[in-house]
């Protein structure tokens, strides 16, 4: 997601580090924030720092690697103006007040190419919404949060980045006594559509007002001064929302915290707790430990998507419309287009998928029964797509598989493009590696139990480049070999 820039801020000299931070949401009404410091840790150590990351962002990664201070919250960066945001969200379905109880945003960095990122400290130390929570996270979950947001973007995938994880030397105490550690979170913005309802909960339509039009400016310039610019808003939300959550359904990935507040409105995934990429295809799997009933379960993503975005059109319903019946009326027709905008990008996400460059009425069919199949023999789901393009002789005694390989076969005859630039489209599209859950662990587990974090590097550099098909990728590959369901994630880390 490439953030536009913001209405010309007074110009900034950068820092010798590259800091050149503006702080346009901070200029917003003081109901959305609360100003304060990151809380100094006692042993501000460096573990894992992205320098390409930090190189796109103008700043002098060689020189801020070294600085563990700065991304501990011990020192802030030049022109840092620390703030929690507030926000409000439905979590697992019940209206709750939150805000951000451990994390920092430090500013929004102009980058050489004119946009603009947030820089949030996450683990920052508590803060006015911490409610009963400590501020602080625990290595293994920011190193979690690191590895998979990353493979993200390298997937392809609209999603926040991470910059550092630094450990902090003191322990937090979850189940048992843990290393410590800050996550630095990358953002095109951390506007929620919990942020939204925290406005709208709090009557304050001059906030919310000030808020919509910040969004529009920030995430979605093209819509600013439209006829209907906060119904536009609305439906351009919503239609970076069906894009993300096709995307996810065609890896595999299952975020497993679906509430409002994880709805990033710039359309980015954000907040990695409890989620993770699912290995035998089936629609209901749940990673999450405390998501019992399955409310975020891989085949609810897209349902749960519409409710989140009916909670946003809720939030919204005093900007689009004087008059509430009408208002109301404006939000049902939109969130109602939801499921078709949807379909489209998930049929345009799959389609790519089996290298089909071109439409047919029955090509919904053909992806469905796919998919049955694999449900039906718990097929992995990364390899069994990766795989497709490469079979040579299909499997004759699986005759479900072999007639549906055969119906994908004459559909591919319906399209004038040549076997070469199928299987070129099928590689762009199917990746090779995903983060597997095993592989995960083994880096966590080496990274926090002897202070190793060679498995962690490798693990990253096979994640960069998940298309590719090298020798490396070969042994990354391979599912845990764990029963479904028996792989758990907790959140609240
Ligand atoms: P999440 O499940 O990460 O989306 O977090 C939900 C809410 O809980 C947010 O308001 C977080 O800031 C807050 N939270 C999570 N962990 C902590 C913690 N250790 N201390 C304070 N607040 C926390
Ligand atoms: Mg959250």
């Amino acid at each position: 997601m490439k953030p536009a820039p913001m209405s010309a801020p007074a110009p900034i000299t950068p820092s010798p580090s590259g800091w050149n931070l503006d702080h346009s949401y901070a200029r917003l009404p003081a109901m959305l924030h609360e100003h304060l410091e990151p809380t100094p840790v006692r042993e501000p150590r460096m573990v894992v720092f992205n320098h390409p990351l930090a190189q796109s962002l103008g700043l002098n990664a060689a020189a801020l690697a070294e600085q563990a201070a700065i991304f501990a919250g011990n020192e802030l960066p030049d022109g840092a103006s620390p703030l929690a945001q507030a926000y409000a969200g439905h979590q697992y379905g019940h209206f709750t007040g939150l805000g951000d109880g451990r994390a920092i945003l430090l500013g929004e960095q102009l980058t050489p190419a004119g946009e603009r990122y947030d820089v949030q400290l996450k683990g920052s130390g508590p803060t006015p919404f911490s409610r009963r929570g400590d501020g602080r996270a625990a290595l293994g979950p920011m190193l979690r949060e690191y590895i998979i947001s990353e493979a993200m973007h390298a997937l392809g995938i609209p999603t926040t980045r991470s910059l550092a994880v630094v450990t902090t030397g003191e322990k937090v105490f979850r189940q048992e006594s843990l290393p410590g550690a800050v996550l630095t979170r990358i953002a095109a913005s951390h506007i929620r559509g919990g942020t939204f309802e925290w406005a709208a909960a709090h009557g304050d339509k001059a906030a919310l007002q000030a808020l919509a039009d910040h969004t529009l400016q920030r995430h979605y310039p093209a819509l600013v001064g439209a006829a209907a610019p906060y119904l536009a808003l609305l439906e351009a939300v919503m239609e970076r929302q069906a894009a993300l959550i096709a995307q996810w359904q065609c890896v595999g990935f299952i975020h497993g915290v679906m509430n409002t507040d994880n709805v990033a409105l710039s359309g980015e995934t954000i907040d990695y707790g409890p989620c993770a990429f699912m290995d035998a295809f089936d629609p209901a799997t749940v990673f999450s430990s405390i998501d019992r009933n399955g409310r975020y379960a891989y085949g609810n993503q897209p349902q749960i998507a519409q409710w989140n975005l009916a909670r946003l059109a809720e939030a919204l319903l005093p900007l689009l419309h004087a008059d509430e019946k009408q208002a109301v009326e404006l939000a049902n027709a939109a969130i109602e287009g939801f499921k078709t905008t949807f379909e489209g990008h998930w049929l345009t996400g799959f389609r790519a998928k089996l290298g089909l460059f071109t439409k047919e009425a029955e090509d919904r069919a053909l992806i469905e029964s796919l998919l049955t199949w694999m449900r039906d023999q718990k097929a992995d789901f990364t390899n069994t797509f990766r795989s497709l393009s490469t079979i040579e002789t299909v499997p004759q005694e699986d005759p479900a598989f072999a007639a549906w390989h055969a119906q994908w076969q004459a559909r591919l005859k319906l399209q004038p493009q040549s076997a070469d630039e199928v299987l070129a489209h099928m590689h762009a599209h199917n990746p090779a590696v995903i983060p597997r859950n095993h592989r995960v662990e083994e880096a966590l587990a080496a990274a926090q139990k002897r202070g190793d974090l060679s498995v962690m590097q490798r693990l990253l550099e096979v994640l960069a480049k998940p298309y590719e098909d090298g020798a490396q990728q070969g042994e990354f590959r391979m599912p845990s070999g764990l029963a479904p369901g028996a792989y758990q994630t907790f959140c609240g880390t």
